[in-house]
C-alpha cells in the first residue's frame, strides 16, 4: 500500500485520502497511490460510495513543482483521472483549502464535489505557458458552459467555493470545518435520495446550443490584450473542442494542444519566472533562520507620490503607519492624494466604503519626529537629494529606539554614504520601491556594506509582509534595475540620434512584449527629472557632464511628459494615449542638422539589439560585481519593476536563449562600430560565451 495515499472505510463509504504534505501535490507517488486506493476501493464489497479527500491544509493544490518542465513518468495524471471518471461507484470529492490545476481537474472526474466556503478552485496553468491538459478543458465547460470556463481557464484566476457553487462546478458548499465530514454526509444523501452519479464527460446540457461566434469574440479579445501570448490562445482552441468535439476526441485534443504549449519558448520563460520569484526570496549568505527584527510599526518620511505610496502598501497589509511631512500643507496634500487613491479603487467596487475608512485609519500624519520613537521601521522618501537625505536620517539617529530599521527609498543615491550620518550604520538599508508604490510588485532592497544581517533578511520578510516580490542587491549607481534602464535609455536616445524616431523605437519594445516603451515611460516618469540631474551637473561645471540632448531640449520647452500634457509624445486633454507630435519631429530634425547628422534608416532588429543587449552587457558587470548574486535576482527585478514580459524569462534567461556566444560577438561588434563603454564587453560575458555556458549556469 502507498505511504502517501490511504484506504480506509467508514460505514459503507470507502474514503481515499491523500497525505502527501505540504500541498498534496500530484507527484508520481500521489498519481500510483490513487491508482492503487481506487482499486482497493473498487474492490471493497462493503463500499457503495467513495469519498476523494486530502489530509493536511488543502485538497490537491496542483502538479509537483519539481516535475515541472519535465515529462512526467507513468503512471501520468490523465490516465489516473481517466480510471476516477470510469469508476462505477460513485465518487464524492472533498475540497478544502485549494484545489488547483491537476486537483481541480481530479475532482471535475468525481462524479461529485463539496468544498468548505473557505475553498478555492481554480485552473492557474496559464499563468505557466500550459493549459489544464488533464481532461480540465473539456470537463469544466460540461459544468459551467463554455462562457465561464474560458474565463477561469484563460485567466488561470481561482474562485471562491460560493462562486464555484454558483456556476456549478460543485455540488454542496459546507460552513463546518471538515471536507471530509461534510463529503461523507453528502455520500449518506447519495444513497438516501439516491442522487444520479452521471460522471461529468456524459453531460452535455451545458455545452449545447453553445454560439460558435463566441469563440471569434475570445479570440479577437486576446489578439487585442495578449497577442504574443501563446497559451491563452491554445486555451480557447481546446474550449471550442470540448463543444464542438465528442468527449474522447475532445481529450485527444486537449492534449496535442497541451504538448504544443510544452514546447513553447514561452513555457520555459513563464517557469522560469516560476521558480526565479520563489528563489529570489531565498538570498544565499542569509540562511533561512536568520533571525528577524519584529515589525509592527513603520513610518515613512516625505508624503509625495513614492511616500504616499509606500504608506497604502503598508495600510493595506494592515500595519499601522505614521506619515511625515515638514509642512501641514504638504502633509495634508499627501494624505489627500492617498485617499483619492482609495477612493477610485472603491468606485471600481473593489473596496467597500468602509475598508477606505480602515486602511485610512491606519495612515496616521504627523509634523513631529518624536511620534516615531516607536517605529520599529522608518522609510525615507523624501526629494533625491543628498544632504537632505543625510541630515533625515541624523535626526533619525536622534529620536528612533535602539533596534528600528532605517530605510531609504533613494533611486541612486550612495546608501553607504547615507549611513554615515547616523552611529548606527548596521541599522540603514535601502528599500527600493517602484512607482505607483502601491501598484508596483518589485521591491528592490538594497544591502549597503555595513547593513546586518538580521536587518536584510527583515527587509525581505517585510517585502513578503505587504505582497512584494522581494530582491536583495547591493549598492552601486541605479543598483540593478535603473543602472540597465539608464543602458537601455541612453542607446534609445542616440537611436534616434541617428534617424529612428521614438515611436520606431516604442514599437519595438512593445512588439517584443514590454508594456510600453522606453520614450512613452519617459513622458509617465517625466522627463524633466533626468534633464534637471543633468542641467545641475552642466552649471556645475561638471566636465563629464553630456550636452543637452533632443530630450534636454525638449524638457527646456517645458514638455515635460504626461504631467504636462506633452513630453516626446502629445497627450489629447484627459488622455494617457501617447502621440506622435510633428513638433518633436521637426526638434530632433534641427537637432540632428545642428549636429551634422544625416539621418539613415534604422532596422528594427538593430534597435532591438543595440536596447537588449545594452542592458545584458551592464547585467554581466552587474553579477561580476556581486551587485547581483544570481542571474535570476536581475530577471525578477525585470521582470516585476520593469514589465519585461515574463514570458521570456528575464534579460538574463532571454540572453541565455539566444546564446551568450551570439550576444557577446554582437556587443564586441557594436564596440568596434559605436564604441563607449557601455559597450566594452563584461568580462564575464566574455568568459561564459568563450566557455559555451549561461548565466544560468553560474
Ligand atoms: P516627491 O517630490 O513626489 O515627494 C517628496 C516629498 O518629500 C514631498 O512631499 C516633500 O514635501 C517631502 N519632503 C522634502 N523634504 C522633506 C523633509 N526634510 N522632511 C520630510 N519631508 C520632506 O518625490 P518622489 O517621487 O516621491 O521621490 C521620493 C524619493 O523616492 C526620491 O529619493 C526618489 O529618488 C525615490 N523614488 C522615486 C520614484 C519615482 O518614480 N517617483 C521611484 C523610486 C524611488
Amino acid at each position: 500500500m502507498s505511504n502517501v495515499v490511504q484506504y480506509a472505510r467508514q460505514g459503507r463509504t470507502g474514503v481515499i485520502t491523500v497525505d502527501y504534505p505540504p500541498v498534496n501535490a500530484l507527484g508520481l507517488d500521489v498519481r500510483t497511490g490513487l491508482l492503487q486506493a481506487l482499486e482497493a476501493a473498487l474492490a471493497d464489497a462493503e463500499a457503495d460510495v467513495l469519498v476523494l479527500a486530502a489530509a493536511g491544509r488543502t485538497f490537491m493544490a496542483g502538479a509537483d513543482i519539481r516535475e515541472f518542465g519535465k515529462p512526467s513518468q507513468p503512471p501520468i495524471l490523465p490516465d489516473v483521472i481517466a480510471r476516477f471518471d470510469a469508476s462505477p461507484k460513485p465518487i464524492v470529492a472533498a475540497i478544502h483549502g485549494t484545489a488547483l490545476g491537476g486537483g481541480l481537474e481530479l475532482a471535475l472526474a468525481c462524479h461529485f464535489r463539496v468544498a468548505l466556503r473557505s475553498a478555492r478552485l481554480g485552473l492557474p496553468e496559464v499563468k505557466l505557458g500550459l493549459l489544464p491538459g488533464s481532461g480540465g478543458t473539456q470537463r469544466l465547460p460540461r459544468l459551467i458552459g463554455a462562457v465561464k470556463a474560458l474565463d477561469m481557464i484563460i485567466s488561470g484566476d481561482p474562485v471562491s467555493a460560493a462562486a464555484a457553487l454558483e456556476m456549478g462546478i460543485i455540488d454542496a458548499l459546507d460552513d463546518g470545518d471538515s471536507a471530509l465530514d461534510a463529503a461523507l454526509r453528502f455520500a449518506q444523501r447519495v444513497r438516501d435520495e439516491s442522487l444520479p452519479a452521471i460522471p461529468v464527460r456524459e453531460r452535455t446540457e451545458r455545452i449545447a446550443g453553445t454560439d460558435p461566434a463566441l469563440f471569434a469574440e475570445v479570440r479577437a479579445g486576446l489578439a487585442k490584450r495578449a497577442p504574443q501570448l501563446f497559451s491563452p490562445h491554445r486555451c480557447v482552441d481546446a474550449v471550442e473542442a470540448a463543444v464542438t468535439l465528442p468527449f474522447e476526441d475532445g481529450l485527444k485534443r486537449e492534449r496535442e494542444l497541451f504538448l504544443a504549449c510544452m514546447d513553447s519558448p514561452q513555457r520555459a520563460g513563464l517557469i522560469h519566472a516560476f521558480f526565479a520569484e520563489r528563489e529570489a526570496a531565498k538570498v544565499p549568505g542569509l540562511p533561512a533562520g536568520t533571525p528577524l527584527r519584529p515589525v509592527r510599526t513603520v513610518a515613512v518620511i516625505g508624503a509625495g507620490t513614492m511616500g504616499g505610496g509606500i504608506a497604502m502598501c503598508f495600510a493595506n497589509a494592515g500595519i499601522p503607519v505614521l506619515l511625515l511631512e515638514v509642512k501641514q500643507e504638504a502633509l495634508d496634500k499627501g494624505v489627500a492624494g492617498v485617499r483619492r487613491n482609495y477612493e477610485a479603487t472603491a468606485k471600481k467596487g473593489k473596496l467597500t466604503a468602509a475598508e477606505v475608512e480602515a486602511r485610512m485609519g491606519l495612515i496616521r500624519p504627523t509634523l513631529d519626529y518624536a511620534d516615531l520613537k516607536d517605529a520599529d521601521l522608518v522609510i525615507e522618501a523624501v526629494f533625491e537629494n543628498m544632504a537632505i537625505k543625510k541630515q533625515i536620517f541624523a535626526t533619525l539617529d536622534r529620536v528612533c529606539k535602539p533596534g528600528a530599521i532605517l530605510a531609504t527609498n533613494t533611486s541612486t543615491l550612495d546608501i553607504d554614504e547615507i549611513a554615515t550620518a547616523t552611529r548606527r550604520p548596521q541599522d540603514v538599508v535601502g528599500m527600493h520601491f517602484f512607482s505607483p508604490a502601491n501598484v508596483m510588485k518589485l521591491l528592490e532592497n538594497v544591502r549597503g556594506a555595513k547593513t546586518a544581517d538580521d536587518v536584510a533578511a527583515t527587509v525581505m520578510e517585510v517585502g513578503k509582509r505587504i505582497g512584494k516580490v522581494s530582491v536583495l542587491v547591493g549598492v552601486c549607481y541605479g543598483f540593478v534595475g535603473n543602472r540597465m534602464l539608464h543602458q537601455r535609455g541612453r542607446e534609445a536616445v542616440a537611436l534616434v540620434d541617428e534617424g529612428a524616431s521614438p515611436q520606431q523605437v516604442d514599437k519595438v519594445l512593445t512588439d517584443f512584449g514590454f508594456p510600453m516603451g522606453q520614450f512613452a515611460m519617459g513622458d509617465l516618469a517625466g522627463i524633466d527629472v533626468g534633464w534637471r540631474i543633468r542641467e545641475e551637473r552642466r552649471k556645475a561645471g561638471d566636465p563629464d557632464a553630456p550636452e543637452p540632448n533632443w530630450v534636454d531640449k525638449l524638457a527646456e520647452q517645458g514638455r515635460f511628459g504626461q504631467k504636462t500634457g506633452a513630453g516626446i509624445y502629445r497627450y489629447e486633454p484627459g488622455s494617457r494615449t501617447p502621440l506622435p507630435d510633428p513638433e518633436v519631429e521637426a526638434l530632433i530634425a534641427a537637432y540632428r542638422a545642428g549636429k551634422g547628422i544625416a539621418p539613415r534608416a534604422v532596422p528594427d532588429h538593430e534597435i532591438l539589439e543595440r536596447c537588449l543587449y545594452v542592458m545584458v552587457n551592464e547585467g554581466a558587470r552587474i553579477l561580476e560585481e556581486g551587485i547581483a548574486a544570481r542571474a535570476l535576482d536581475v530577471d525578477v527585478v525585470w521582470i516585476y519593476g520593469y514589465g519585461f514580459p515574463a514570458y521570456r524569462g528575464g534579460p538574463m534567461f532571454w540572453a541565455d536563449r539566444i546564446g551568450l556566444k551570439t550576444v557577446y560577438e554582437a556587443v564586441k561588434r557594436f564596440h568596434e562600430t559605436l564604441g563607449g563603454t557601455q559597450w566594452e564587453p563584461a568580462p564575464l560575458l566574455e568568459r561564459l560565451a568563450r566557455e559555451g555556458k549561461r548565466f544560468g549556469d553560474l
